[in-house]
Protein backbone atom coordinates (compact mmCIF):
# COMPACT_ATOMS: atom_id res chain seq x y z
CA UNK A 1 0.00 0.00 0.00
CA UNK A 2 1.37 3.81 -0.75
CA UNK A 3 1.95 5.60 1.93
CA UNK A 4 2.81 9.64 1.90
CA UNK A 5 5.32 11.07 4.21
CA UNK A 6 6.95 14.84 4.34
CA UNK A 7 9.78 13.57 3.25
CA UNK A 8 10.89 10.35 1.70
CA UNK A 9 15.20 9.17 2.72
CA UNK A 10 16.94 7.13 0.11
CA UNK A 11 20.07 5.61 1.73
CA UNK A 12 20.34 5.05 5.36
CA UNK A 13 24.13 5.93 5.65
CA UNK A 14 25.97 9.11 7.98
CA UNK A 15 24.00 11.39 5.36
CA UNK A 16 20.71 9.48 5.31
CA UNK A 17 20.33 8.96 8.77
CA UNK A 18 21.24 12.04 9.78
CA UNK A 19 19.08 14.19 7.67
CA UNK A 20 15.93 11.76 8.95
CA UNK A 21 17.46 12.25 13.15
CA UNK A 22 16.79 16.33 12.20
CA UNK A 23 13.75 16.15 9.98
CA UNK A 24 12.03 13.68 12.38
CA UNK A 25 12.77 15.74 15.50
CA UNK A 26 11.16 18.17 13.69
CA UNK A 27 8.14 16.47 13.87
CA UNK A 28 8.09 16.10 10.15
CA UNK A 29 7.07 12.13 9.06
CA UNK A 30 9.92 10.48 7.08
CA UNK A 31 10.07 7.66 5.76
CA UNK A 32 14.22 5.86 5.74
CA UNK A 33 14.57 3.64 2.94
CA UNK A 34 17.95 1.40 2.46
CA UNK A 35 18.17 -1.66 0.03
CA UNK A 36 20.60 -3.34 2.63
CA UNK A 37 19.66 -5.21 6.04
CA UNK A 38 20.92 -3.55 8.86
CA UNK A 39 23.50 -4.00 10.36
CA UNK A 40 25.52 -3.50 7.04
CA UNK A 41 29.20 -2.86 6.57
CA UNK A 42 30.62 -0.14 4.53
CA UNK A 43 33.81 -0.47 3.24
CA UNK A 44 35.58 2.89 4.92
CA UNK A 45 38.79 3.60 6.90
CA UNK A 46 36.27 4.32 9.89
CA UNK A 47 38.18 7.50 11.06
CA UNK A 48 36.07 10.21 12.53
CA UNK A 49 37.92 13.71 12.26
CA UNK A 50 36.76 17.09 13.85
CA UNK A 51 33.64 17.44 11.53
CA UNK A 52 32.01 14.34 12.36
CA UNK A 53 32.25 15.10 15.94
CA UNK A 54 30.63 18.54 15.47
CA UNK A 55 27.75 16.52 13.06
CA UNK A 56 27.44 14.02 16.32
CA UNK A 57 26.99 16.97 18.29
CA UNK A 58 24.95 18.48 16.20
CA UNK A 59 22.46 15.37 16.53
CA UNK A 60 23.12 14.81 20.09
CA UNK A 61 25.01 11.51 19.31
CA UNK A 62 28.72 12.51 20.57
CA UNK A 63 28.51 10.86 24.18
CA UNK A 64 27.14 7.58 22.63
CA UNK A 65 29.90 6.61 20.39
CA UNK A 66 32.81 7.90 23.40
CA UNK A 67 32.33 4.35 25.09
CA UNK A 68 32.51 2.20 22.11
CA UNK A 69 35.07 3.99 19.89
CA UNK A 70 38.65 3.96 20.30
CA UNK A 71 40.09 7.82 20.67
CA UNK A 72 43.02 8.95 19.19
CA UNK A 73 45.26 12.51 19.93
CA UNK A 74 47.60 12.22 16.97
CA UNK A 75 48.49 12.12 13.69
CA UNK A 76 51.73 10.39 12.34
CA UNK A 77 52.69 11.71 8.91
CA UNK A 78 55.61 9.42 6.99
CA UNK A 79 57.21 9.88 4.40
CA UNK A 80 58.23 7.36 1.66
CA UNK A 81 61.95 8.62 2.68
CA UNK A 82 61.19 6.66 5.69
CA UNK A 83 61.37 9.81 8.13
CA UNK A 84 58.14 10.61 10.20
CA UNK A 85 56.22 13.41 12.38
CA UNK A 86 53.56 13.03 14.79
CA UNK A 87 51.23 16.55 14.90
CA UNK A 88 48.22 16.29 17.12
CA UNK A 89 44.69 15.90 16.30
CA UNK A 90 41.62 14.51 18.14
CA UNK A 91 39.69 12.13 16.55
CA UNK A 92 38.39 8.63 16.62
CA UNK A 93 37.61 5.35 14.73
CA UNK A 94 34.67 2.88 15.27
CA UNK A 95 33.52 0.25 12.70
CA UNK A 96 30.85 1.31 10.21
CA UNK A 97 29.41 -1.49 11.02
CA UNK A 98 28.62 -0.29 14.37
CA UNK A 99 28.50 3.15 13.72
CA UNK A 100 25.99 3.11 10.74
CA UNK A 101 23.75 1.12 13.24
CA UNK A 102 24.07 3.76 16.03
CA UNK A 103 23.24 6.43 13.55
CA UNK A 104 20.40 4.77 12.32
CA UNK A 105 18.99 4.39 15.58
CA UNK A 106 19.33 8.24 16.49
CA UNK A 107 16.88 8.50 13.28
CA UNK A 108 14.42 5.90 14.09
CA UNK A 109 14.06 6.72 17.77
CA UNK A 110 13.12 10.21 17.02
CA UNK A 111 10.42 9.07 14.61
CA UNK A 112 11.84 8.00 11.33
CA UNK A 113 10.67 4.71 9.93
CA UNK A 114 13.08 2.78 8.31
CA UNK A 115 12.19 0.06 5.56
CA UNK A 116 15.18 -2.56 4.97
CA UNK A 117 15.45 -4.05 1.81
CA UNK A 118 13.98 -1.44 -0.30
CA UNK A 119 16.10 -0.74 -3.69
CA UNK A 120 15.39 2.60 -5.44
CA UNK A 121 14.16 2.45 -8.58
CA UNK A 122 13.01 5.58 -9.79
CA UNK A 123 11.41 8.81 -8.34
CA UNK A 124 9.05 11.00 -10.80
CA UNK A 125 7.73 14.52 -9.53
CA UNK A 126 3.92 14.11 -9.38
CA UNK A 127 2.07 17.13 -9.88
CA UNK A 128 4.54 19.98 -9.22
CA UNK A 129 3.67 19.11 -5.20
CA UNK A 130 4.37 15.40 -4.35
CA UNK A 131 6.93 12.81 -5.62
CA UNK A 132 6.51 9.59 -6.24
CA UNK A 133 9.67 7.03 -5.13
CA UNK A 134 9.08 3.57 -6.27
CA UNK A 135 10.97 0.67 -4.59
CA UNK A 136 12.04 -3.02 -5.61
CA UNK A 137 11.39 -5.08 -2.35
CA UNK A 138 12.12 -8.26 -3.89
CA UNK A 139 8.59 -8.79 -3.41
CA UNK A 140 7.26 -6.66 -5.77
CA UNK A 141 7.54 -2.61 -6.33
CA UNK A 142 6.43 -0.19 -3.76
CA UNK A 143 5.77 3.44 -4.18
CA UNK A 144 5.41 6.52 -1.63
CA UNK A 145 4.92 9.94 -1.97
CA UNK A 146 6.31 13.01 -0.21
CA UNK A 147 7.05 16.85 -1.06
CA UNK A 148 10.56 16.22 -0.56
CA UNK A 149 12.80 13.64 -1.44
CA UNK A 150 16.39 13.61 -0.18
CA UNK A 151 19.05 10.77 -2.27
CA UNK A 152 21.61 9.44 0.08
CA UNK A 153 23.05 6.45 -1.68
CA UNK A 154 26.41 7.18 -1.65
CA UNK A 155 28.95 7.11 -4.17
CA UNK A 156 27.90 4.21 -7.09
CA UNK A 157 26.53 6.30 -9.75
CA UNK A 158 23.34 4.29 -10.57
CA UNK A 159 21.05 5.35 -8.15
CA UNK A 160 22.43 9.01 -8.95
CA UNK A 161 21.61 8.71 -12.36
CA UNK A 162 18.06 6.99 -11.68
CA UNK A 163 16.99 10.13 -9.49
CA UNK A 164 18.54 12.80 -12.15
CA UNK A 165 21.09 14.23 -10.79
CA UNK A 166 24.57 12.91 -12.23
CA UNK A 167 26.09 14.97 -14.47
CA UNK A 168 29.51 13.07 -14.08
CA UNK A 169 29.50 9.37 -13.91
CA UNK A 170 33.08 8.83 -12.73
CA UNK A 171 34.59 8.53 -9.17
CA UNK A 172 37.85 10.23 -9.26
CA UNK A 173 39.07 8.51 -5.66
CA UNK A 174 39.03 4.53 -4.95
CA UNK A 175 40.36 2.90 -1.62
CA UNK A 176 40.80 -0.77 -0.39
CA UNK A 177 41.09 -1.84 3.18
CA UNK A 178 41.36 -4.59 5.36
CA UNK A 179 40.86 -5.87 9.09
CA UNK A 180 43.98 -6.82 11.16
CA UNK A 181 43.62 -7.78 14.90
CA UNK A 182 46.96 -7.67 16.77
CA UNK A 183 46.84 -7.24 20.51
CA UNK A 184 50.38 -6.30 21.45
CA UNK A 185 50.89 -3.50 19.11
CA UNK A 186 47.19 -2.16 19.98
CA UNK A 187 48.38 -1.21 23.28
CA UNK A 188 48.40 2.22 23.52
CA UNK A 189 47.88 2.84 19.86
CA UNK A 190 46.21 5.79 19.88
CA UNK A 191 47.34 7.86 16.31
CA UNK A 192 46.09 7.55 13.25
CA UNK A 193 48.64 6.89 10.49
CA UNK A 194 49.29 8.19 6.89
CA UNK A 195 51.99 7.31 4.71
CA UNK A 196 53.17 8.88 1.93
CA UNK A 197 55.05 5.52 -0.10
CA UNK A 198 56.15 4.98 -4.21
CA UNK A 199 53.96 2.03 -3.66
CA UNK A 200 51.00 3.93 -3.13
CA UNK A 201 51.64 6.41 -5.99
CA UNK A 202 48.52 8.70 -6.95
CA UNK A 203 47.58 8.22 -3.03
CA UNK A 204 48.47 6.94 0.42
CA UNK A 205 48.31 4.39 2.89
CA UNK A 206 46.81 4.49 6.19
CA UNK A 207 46.97 2.14 9.93
CA UNK A 208 44.12 3.54 11.86
CA UNK A 209 43.47 2.04 14.94
CA UNK A 210 39.88 0.58 15.89
CA UNK A 211 38.49 -0.97 19.29
CA UNK A 212 38.97 -4.82 19.92
CA UNK A 213 42.86 -3.99 18.86
CA UNK A 214 41.32 -4.28 15.90
CA UNK A 215 43.42 -1.98 12.71
CA UNK A 216 41.62 -0.83 9.84
CA UNK A 217 44.88 -1.33 6.89
CA UNK A 218 44.81 0.43 3.26
CA UNK A 219 45.19 2.33 0.39
CA UNK A 220 43.71 4.92 -1.55
CA UNK A 221 44.29 6.78 -4.44
CA UNK A 222 43.00 10.31 -5.71
CA UNK A 223 42.59 11.99 -8.97
CA UNK A 224 41.98 9.12 -11.05
CA UNK A 225 45.57 7.36 -10.33
CA UNK A 226 43.60 3.96 -9.57
CA UNK A 227 43.23 3.88 -13.29
CA UNK A 228 46.70 3.63 -13.69
CA UNK A 229 47.15 0.76 -10.79
CA UNK A 230 46.15 -2.00 -9.45
CA UNK A 231 44.87 -1.45 -6.01
CA UNK A 232 45.14 -4.79 -4.88
CA UNK A 233 48.43 -5.86 -5.88
CA UNK A 234 49.78 -2.13 -5.11
CA UNK A 235 47.90 -2.91 -1.32
CA UNK A 236 50.43 -6.11 -1.62
CA UNK A 237 53.63 -4.30 -2.40
CA UNK A 238 52.54 -1.52 0.61
CA UNK A 239 52.18 -4.25 3.28
CA UNK A 240 54.73 -6.32 2.21
CA UNK A 241 57.00 -2.85 2.24
CA UNK A 242 56.31 -1.00 5.36
CA UNK A 243 57.76 -1.67 8.45
CA UNK A 244 54.99 -1.38 10.82
CA UNK A 245 52.49 -2.72 8.82
CA UNK A 246 54.77 -5.92 8.47
CA UNK A 247 55.08 -6.13 12.01
CA UNK A 248 51.02 -5.85 12.54
CA UNK A 249 50.59 -8.55 10.14
CA UNK A 250 53.34 -11.13 10.78
CA UNK A 251 51.53 -11.49 14.50
CA UNK A 252 48.30 -10.10 13.96
CA UNK A 253 45.01 -11.65 12.74
CA UNK A 254 43.59 -11.05 9.51
CA UNK A 255 40.09 -10.26 10.29
CA UNK A 256 38.20 -9.31 7.28
CA UNK A 257 38.80 -9.86 3.45
CA UNK A 258 40.27 -6.91 1.13
CA UNK A 259 37.49 -4.51 0.05
CA UNK A 260 37.72 -1.69 -1.73
CA UNK A 261 34.98 0.95 -2.66
CA UNK A 262 35.21 4.12 -5.27
CA UNK A 263 34.47 7.65 -3.40
CA UNK A 264 33.00 10.72 -4.67
CA UNK A 265 35.06 13.37 -4.28
CA UNK A 266 35.13 17.04 -4.21
CA UNK A 267 31.17 18.05 -4.42
CA UNK A 268 31.29 17.62 -8.07
CA UNK A 269 29.99 15.73 -10.89
CA UNK A 270 26.22 15.81 -9.57
CA UNK A 271 23.68 18.54 -8.93
CA UNK A 272 22.67 19.51 -5.75
CA UNK A 273 19.05 19.76 -6.23
CA UNK A 274 16.60 19.74 -8.56
CA UNK A 275 13.39 21.15 -6.80
CA UNK A 276 12.05 19.47 -3.90
CA UNK A 277 15.07 16.71 -4.85
CA UNK A 278 18.02 17.19 -2.50
CA UNK A 279 21.20 14.57 -3.03
CA UNK A 280 23.17 15.01 0.14
CA UNK A 281 26.34 13.13 1.54
CA UNK A 282 28.24 11.26 -1.10
CA UNK A 283 26.60 10.77 -3.52
CA UNK A 284 27.13 14.62 -4.78
CA UNK A 285 30.34 14.21 -4.07
CA UNK A 286 30.80 15.26 -0.10
CA UNK A 287 33.86 13.35 0.34
CA UNK A 288 36.76 15.00 0.33
CA UNK A 289 39.67 15.03 -2.33
CA UNK A 290 43.32 14.82 -0.85
CA UNK A 291 42.19 13.27 2.42
CA UNK A 292 39.44 10.90 1.09
CA UNK A 293 37.56 11.80 4.76
CA UNK A 294 33.31 11.98 4.30
CA UNK A 295 31.46 10.81 7.03
CA UNK A 296 31.45 14.10 8.68
CA UNK A 297 30.37 15.91 5.77
CA UNK A 298 27.95 13.61 4.95
CA UNK A 299 26.46 14.06 7.89
CA UNK A 300 26.87 17.81 7.77
CA UNK A 301 24.87 18.08 4.58
CA UNK A 302 22.44 15.82 5.50
CA UNK A 303 21.47 18.22 8.45
CA UNK A 304 21.75 21.48 6.29
CA UNK A 305 19.79 19.95 3.60
CA UNK A 306 16.77 19.01 6.95
CA UNK A 307 17.54 22.18 7.98
CA UNK A 308 16.31 23.88 4.83
CA UNK A 309 13.56 22.09 4.54
CA UNK A 310 12.38 23.03 8.00
CA UNK A 311 13.22 26.29 7.46
CA UNK A 312 11.82 26.79 4.30
CA UNK A 313 9.28 24.40 3.30
CA UNK A 314 6.21 27.15 3.60
CA UNK A 315 8.26 28.90 1.03
CA UNK A 316 8.09 26.24 -2.02
CA UNK A 317 10.84 23.93 -3.81
CA UNK A 318 12.63 26.62 -5.40
CA UNK A 319 13.42 28.32 -1.90
CA UNK A 320 14.41 25.44 -0.14
CA UNK A 321 16.90 23.91 -3.51
CA UNK A 322 18.14 27.54 -2.99
CA UNK A 323 19.17 28.18 0.75
CA UNK A 324 20.41 24.10 0.41
CA UNK A 325 22.96 25.29 -2.92
CA UNK A 326 24.24 28.10 -0.90
CA UNK A 327 25.09 25.89 1.92
CA UNK A 328 26.67 23.87 -0.48
CA UNK A 329 28.45 26.38 -2.50
CA UNK A 330 29.86 27.56 0.94
CA UNK A 331 31.86 24.58 1.68
CA UNK A 332 33.37 24.47 -2.11
CA UNK A 333 36.66 27.03 -1.31
CA UNK A 334 38.02 24.28 0.98
CA UNK A 335 36.97 20.89 -1.60
CA UNK A 336 38.60 23.55 -4.78
CA UNK A 337 41.86 23.50 -2.70
CA UNK A 338 42.11 19.87 -1.33
CA UNK A 339 41.48 18.70 -5.17
CA UNK A 340 44.04 20.86 -6.43
CA UNK A 341 46.60 19.81 -3.41
CA UNK A 342 46.37 15.96 -5.07
CA UNK A 343 48.99 16.64 -6.99
CA UNK A 344 51.06 16.38 -4.08
CA UNK A 345 50.93 12.33 -3.99
CA UNK A 346 52.52 12.57 -7.61
CA UNK A 347 55.98 14.15 -6.04
CA UNK A 348 57.54 11.97 -3.24
CA UNK A 349 59.85 14.93 -3.33
CA UNK A 350 57.21 17.21 -2.03
CA UNK A 351 55.43 15.31 0.83
CA UNK A 352 59.38 14.40 2.14
CA UNK A 353 60.04 18.05 2.38
CA UNK A 354 56.14 18.44 3.83
CA UNK A 355 56.89 15.74 6.55
CA UNK A 356 60.36 16.97 6.85
CA UNK A 357 59.16 20.35 7.59
CA UNK A 358 56.29 19.79 9.59
CA UNK A 359 58.82 17.78 12.11
CA UNK A 360 61.36 20.78 12.26
CA UNK A 361 59.01 24.06 11.95
CA UNK A 362 56.53 24.80 14.51
CA UNK A 363 54.18 27.14 12.18
CA UNK A 364 54.09 24.23 10.07
CA UNK A 365 53.22 22.17 12.03
CA UNK A 366 50.82 24.46 13.61
CA UNK A 367 49.30 24.82 10.17
CA UNK A 368 49.14 21.15 9.72
CA UNK A 369 47.29 20.25 13.28
CA UNK A 370 44.53 23.33 12.16
CA UNK A 371 44.14 21.88 8.82
CA UNK A 372 42.90 18.15 10.28
CA UNK A 373 41.12 20.29 13.08
CA UNK A 374 39.25 22.36 10.45
CA UNK A 375 40.34 25.43 12.60
CA UNK A 376 42.36 27.73 9.57
CA UNK A 377 41.70 28.25 5.62
CA UNK A 378 43.74 25.08 4.12
CA UNK A 379 44.86 27.91 1.25
CA UNK A 380 48.28 27.96 2.49
CA UNK A 381 48.76 24.32 0.81
CA UNK A 382 48.32 26.47 -2.30
CA UNK A 383 50.10 29.50 -1.95
CA UNK A 384 54.06 30.09 -3.77
CA UNK A 385 55.45 31.44 -0.27
CA UNK A 386 54.21 28.43 1.07
CA UNK A 387 55.39 25.80 -0.96
CA UNK A 388 59.11 28.09 -0.92
CA UNK A 389 59.07 27.78 2.54
CA UNK A 390 58.38 23.87 2.58
CA UNK A 391 60.50 23.28 -0.44
CA UNK A 392 63.52 25.31 0.53
CA UNK A 393 63.81 24.88 4.16
C1 LIG B 1 38.11 2.43 1.55
C2 LIG B 1 37.49 3.71 2.03
C3 LIG B 1 38.00 4.34 3.16
C4 LIG B 1 37.38 5.49 3.67
N1 LIG B 1 37.86 6.00 4.85
C5 LIG B 1 37.19 7.02 5.44
C6 LIG B 1 37.58 7.46 6.75
O1 LIG B 1 38.49 6.91 7.39
N2 LIG B 1 36.89 8.50 7.30
C7 LIG B 1 35.88 9.13 6.63
O2 LIG B 1 35.32 10.10 7.17
N3 LIG B 1 35.48 8.71 5.41
C8 LIG B 1 36.08 7.66 4.80
N4 LIG B 1 35.66 7.20 3.58
C9 LIG B 1 34.50 7.88 2.92
C10 LIG B 1 33.19 7.45 3.59
O3 LIG B 1 33.06 6.06 3.55
C11 LIG B 1 32.00 8.12 2.85
O4 LIG B 1 32.27 9.50 2.73
C12 LIG B 1 30.69 7.95 3.62
O5 LIG B 1 30.34 6.60 3.74
C13 LIG B 1 29.56 8.69 2.89
O6 LIG B 1 28.35 8.50 3.60
P1 LIG B 1 26.93 8.52 2.85
O7 LIG B 1 25.90 8.40 3.89
O8 LIG B 1 26.88 9.64 1.91
O9 LIG B 1 26.95 7.19 1.93
P2 LIG B 1 27.08 5.65 2.36
O10 LIG B 1 27.76 5.53 3.64
O11 LIG B 1 27.69 4.99 1.17
O12 LIG B 1 25.58 5.18 2.52
C14 LIG B 1 24.75 5.03 1.40
C15 LIG B 1 23.58 4.12 1.75
O13 LIG B 1 22.70 4.09 0.62
C16 LIG B 1 22.26 2.77 0.41
N5 LIG B 1 21.91 2.62 -1.01
C17 LIG B 1 22.74 2.62 -2.08
N6 LIG B 1 22.03 2.40 -3.21
C18 LIG B 1 20.74 2.28 -2.85
C19 LIG B 1 19.53 2.02 -3.56
N7 LIG B 1 19.53 1.85 -4.89
N8 LIG B 1 18.37 1.95 -2.87
C20 LIG B 1 18.35 2.12 -1.51
N9 LIG B 1 19.46 2.32 -0.79
C21 LIG B 1 20.64 2.42 -1.44
C22 LIG B 1 23.45 1.90 0.81
O14 LIG B 1 23.05 0.58 1.15
C23 LIG B 1 24.01 2.68 2.00
O15 LIG B 1 23.47 2.23 3.22
C24 LIG B 1 36.26 6.06 3.01
C25 LIG B 1 35.77 5.46 1.84
C26 LIG B 1 36.37 4.30 1.36
C27 LIG B 1 35.80 3.66 0.11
Amino acid sequence: MEQAYDAVIIGAGPAGSAAARTLSSARLSVGLFDKAIFPRDKTCGDALIPDAFHALSKLGLTQRIAGISHAVHGMRLISSDGSDVLVRAHGACMQRLELDELLLNGATETGAIFFPGHDFIRVFDEDGKYYRVEFNTGQGIISNRAPWVLLATGAHPAPIQRAGLLLNAECRSFAVRQYVRNERLAKDFNELVFVFDTTVKGGYGWIFPGPDAVFNIGIGFFGSAHKHNNPRRNYESFIAKLPLVRELMRDGEIVSPLKGAPLRTGLSGTRFANGGLLGIGECVGTTFPLTGEGIGKAMETGILAAEAIIAERHLGRAAVAQTYKRSMDALQPKFEVYRKAEVLFNWPYLTNKLVKHTRENETTRGKVEALFNETSDPAFLLTPSGWAAILFH
